[in-house]
């Protein structure tokens, strides 16, 4: 069993000590290094960067599951663990929620509606997406008149690296760690550096349902020249799924190659949002408010240019303008905070560049652009305006480059065709979100949108079992449903002459 440890919170508890956990259990050894509250700027936890010897523990250690019993398990024994995954995060839903509100310091609301109940979800999802997956079989004519018999048997790949970033820290890791451990997987899960708190959680419980030793292990630390680095180029490792920047997935292409590893990647997007003149514009108004203001701008779907049709243009503008005016920027247990804080110090200063850039390319400022005076603790915090800009060309750097933070550009257009045109005009292609009434225009342009997913209507609606990915700069391959199989096992063939 692993040693627990408490996660005692607020301004007097002294910080929580985050440790690797290989083999199935929490281990000594690793340089600390500080986690920060974002929403007050205090160091809250310090965890331990993964050295070599490490991470070549943790490599041996998942080798040995697969090639032990976690490998030799039951489908049914293997479905029952990932259940029980799923019931003991929501039987620890306040550890986890505290561990990510720390971490992140978004609004107690969000982590509570979104990020845990999500992360138990992804274990049911593929708990089930693995029960019913069929075989394979061709008959086939032989050259000498007889017959043969083909089937193909799922395998796992072996051990499996999940990279995961810190905007929706247990959610985004979970949503690779499931598939990847009902295919049979052993996982190795480097979390973001800025949020290992609830991946370290995950490692407890994987004790606490009995998990065998080595399916599931946490290593921490940074990218480049790092724990990062070090998983993505082992030869011990099969694959890496990464969620991240889209150069780091280029870094991570480079350290793989030699070891030629499977690869799954969702990255970065500029997000194109498209708001007909024939749209529910108060739905597109509230819908679109949402999308970009969620989660502090930090989602990697949120739209950062909304293309809206000129008759609607002030009505809509003036509509978001009140909606992100209304926002409460505060402390996450604060009653009715509703905005959080940017995850660091560093990205803040990267979103408010953007701001600055904004200006100087012309941008009216319909409102926001700086940042929000705030009163005690928040005031350590890593707050900025939620913003919206007008008067922009299209191909200004705010609306060219992923800013990931509370702000979009809204640009006004006369033609559908100049609207697709615009919006696909990117290197990226992850998600659009489409507002109109007119469902041929509906089907007409989710069609030719280059991106992985179009949403009309709506935004961030997602069925775990639909495919999920980015076109373009924004992703390699898809995931969700029978595509997170696909990609976290492989098919033998074996053909049998009769
Ligand atoms: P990031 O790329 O900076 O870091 C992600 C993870 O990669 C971290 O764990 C980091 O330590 C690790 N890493 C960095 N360099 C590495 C290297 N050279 N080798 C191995 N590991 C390395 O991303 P972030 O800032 O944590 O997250 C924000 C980005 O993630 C945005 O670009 C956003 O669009 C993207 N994102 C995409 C999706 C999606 O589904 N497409 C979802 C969420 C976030």
């Amino acid at each position: 069993m692993a040693e627990t440890h408490a996660h005692g919170r607020g301004p007097q508890a002294s910080p929580t000590l985050l440790r690797n956990y290989v083999g199935g259990r929490f281990i000594d050894g690793g340089r600390p290094f500080d986690i920060v509250d974002p929403a007050t700027g205090r160091v809250h936890a310090i965890a331990h960067e993964a050295d070599k010897a490490i991470v070549d523990a943790a490599v041996a250690a998942a080798r040995a599951a697969v090639e032990g019993d976690w490998g030799s398990m039951t489908l049914a024994k293997r479905r029952a663990l990932l259940v029980a995954v799923a019931d003991r995060i929501e039987q620890r839903f306040d550890d986890f929620l505290e561990a990510e509100i720390a971490d992140t310091g978004k609004p107690y609301e969000l982590a509570h509606h979104l990020d845990i109940p999500r992360g138990a979800a992804n274990f049911r999802v593929f708990a089930d997406a693995i029960a019913n997956l069929p075989t394979e079989t061709f008959e086939m004519d032989t050259p000498d008149g007889g017959k043969a018999l083909n089937y193909a048997l799922r395998k796992p790949l072996g051990v499996v690296g999940v990279i995961s970033p810190w905007n929706l820290p247990l959610l985004l890791m979970t949503w690779k760690v499931a598939p990847a451990m009902a295919c049979g997987n052993a996982v190795i899960v480097k979390p973001s550096e800025e949020t290992p708190s609830t991946t370290t959680l995950l490692g407890e419980v994987m004790s606490e349902v009995g998990m065998p030793d080595g399916a599931f292990n946490v290593i921490n630390g940074f990218g480049p020249n790092s724990t990062g680095e070090m998983l993505t180029s082992h030869p011990g490792v099969r694959a890496i799924t990464f969620t991240g920047e889209t150069r780091t997935g280029a870094a991570i292409m480079r350290s793989a190659a030699p070891t030629v590893k499977a690869l799954s990647f969702e990255l970065g997007g500029k997000n194109p949002a498209i708001v007909f003149a024939d749209a529910d514009i108060e739905a597109a108004i509230g819908g679109l408010s949402r999308a970009v203001f969620l989660n502090t701008g930090q989602v990697c779907l949120a739209p950062e240019r909304i293309y809206v049709e000129r008759p609607v243009f002030d009505q809509f503008v003036a509509g978001i303008k009140a909606k992100a005016e209304a926002l409460k920027p505060g402390l996450p247990h604060e009653e009715g905070v509703n905005f959080g804080p940017l995850i660091s110090d560093e990205h803040r200063r990267k979103v408010l560049g953007y701001y600055q850039s904004a200006l100087d390319e012309g941008a009216t400022v319909v409102t926001g652009g700086g940042v929000p005076k705030l009163a005690g603790e928040a005031a350590g915090g890593f707050f900025v305006e939620p913003t919206i800009w007008t008067g922009l060309p299209h191909d200004a750097k705010v609306c060219r480059e992923e800013i990931f933070g509370p702000c979009a550009a809204i640009i006004p257009f006369d033609t559908e065709e100049e609207a697709v045109r615009m919006a696909n005009d990117t290197e990226y292609g992850l998600a659009s979100s489409i507002w109109t009434t007119n469902l041929s225009r509906a089907h007409r342009v989710g069609k030719v949108m280059e991106v992985g997913i179009s949403w009309v209507n709506c935004w961030f609606l997602r069925d775990l079992r639909t495919p999920f990915g980015g076109s373009k700069m924004s992703g390699v391959g898809r995931e969700g449903g029978e595509h997170s199989i696909n990609f976290y096992s492989e098919p033998t063939n074996i053909c049998i002459k009769l």
